[in-house]
């Protein structure tokens, strides 16, 4: 077990664990989902309503944040929790998706990445060991080793040699990182949705060692039943006593199936992102609260939730501000999903604690599957 970055296994029922991850900035409960902070903020949410969601975890982009207002102003400022006023614990990827996925003139080679800002053109080099210099900067309780990002669809050849290249990366990230209590660091596990290359990745991460394993390269256009298969080829193979964590994902179905296929921890802004389109998770489905069906309801959004935006207001008051374009609705919806989303994390908690997780998943699907309220 590491020692910077202690994980329990508390409980498990099947390949599911129910663990804690011990960091300088508080404990998070697993299996935990972490609501994205890009710019050093959960868009439309001041920290303290993140954290009464639920939220013992954030994750910043180190891409957004070395470009503006970079890493160094944040050191100067105290650190990125300092910065954004968020005293629990922080996860920082390592720009290496953001850089594939925003930037402008893109050149790979060996020693790293260069590319151009998306913001003004200017020319910047991301290494494993500039990278990792910025996450240093910036403070995270988990900082991310850089990976080559994969496309998808992807030939074997090619995936192979992403694949390797990501190892040698990963190997560098390590040599790179400076060891500290509360601190820690993942690899990634790469390999496209090929078996035998996530072994390989596998194998040669848990060769160099980290605090914890990611696997990345999924929830890229592959499906939800593709991705499953690559987690249940590649978790056994994980080690059992680090946290697992699997990036960028996902809708709550892709949580409850990961959850029962091993996996620890996640991001996504989904929850985040939806709720600046009106569009809310419910225990029923997706709403779409711009849907003029809502326009005369009474009833809250999620009966059964207990957050401000459910407590406090009708559906046909959330309609009206979406349809309004208010600030309101962004804040209220962004703050109604991240709780169903951390509520949700918390009742696969408690079903893995009491061996429950396949009854609580068949439950879940039930209920999604019926679907929104009926109309009044
Ligand atoms: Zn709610």
């Amino acid at each position: 077990m590491s020692e910077a970055l202690p994980f329990t296994v508390l409980a498990s029922d099947g390949p599911a664990r129910r663990g804690r991850l011990t960091t300088a900035h508080g404990i998070i409960d697993t299996p935990a989902f972490m609501p994205v902070g890009t710019a050093a903020t959960v868009k439309a949410m001041r920290p303290e309503e993140v954290a009464a969601t639920g939220a013992q975890i954030l994750l910043g982009n180190t891409y957004h944040l070395m470009l503006r207002p970079t890493a160094e102003r944040i050191a100067e400022l105290g650190g990125l929790h300092k910065f954004m006023n968020w005293p629990r614990a922080i996860l920082t990827d390592s720009g290496g998706f953001q850089v594939m996925s925003l930037a402008k003139l893109r050149d790979i080679s060996e020693r790293g990445v260069s590319f151009r800002s998306h913001l003004d053109g200017t020319l910047y080099a991301l290494s494993p060991e500039r990278s990792i210099g910025i996450q240093h900067l910036l403070g995270a309780n988990v900082t991310m080793v850089l990976d080559e990002c994969t496309e998808f669809p992807v030939t074997p050849e090619a995936a192979s040699a992403s694949m390797e290249r990501s190892m040698r990366w990963a190997e560098r990230s390590k040599a790179a990182f400076l060891p500290r209590p509360g601190h820690g660091l993942f690899g990634i596990v790469q390999g496209s949705v090929f078996p035998v290359m996530r072994l390989k990745s596998v194998e040669a991460l848990t060769r160099i060692g980290f605090d914890g394993y990611a696997v990345g390269g999924l929830a890229i256009g592959e499906g939800q039943e593709t991705m499953f298969m690559v987690i249940d080829a590649t978790v056994p193979a994980l080690p059992a006593d680090a946290p697992r964590y699997l990036m960028g994902v996902g809708k709550p179905s892709d949580l409850v199936g990961a959850v029962q296929r091993g996996i620890d921890m996640f991001d996504c802004v989904l929850p985040t992102r939806s709720g600046r389109t009106a569009q809310a998770f419910t225990r029923r489905g997706t709403v779409n609260l711009r849907n003029a069906r809502h326009a005369a309801d009474p009833r809250p959004l999620d009966p059964d939730c207990a957050c401000p935006a459910c407590k406090g207001f009708s559906r046909g008051y959330l309609h009206h501000l979406a349809r309004s374009g208010e600030i309101l609705a962004s804040m209220l919806l962004t703050q109604h999903n991240l709780s169903y989303y951390q509520e949700l994390m918390a009742g696969l908690r408690a079903a893995i604690e009491r061996r429950g997780l396949d009854d609580f998943a068949a439950a879940f699907a039930l209920q999604q599957a019926q679907g929104d309220l009926p109309a009044l």
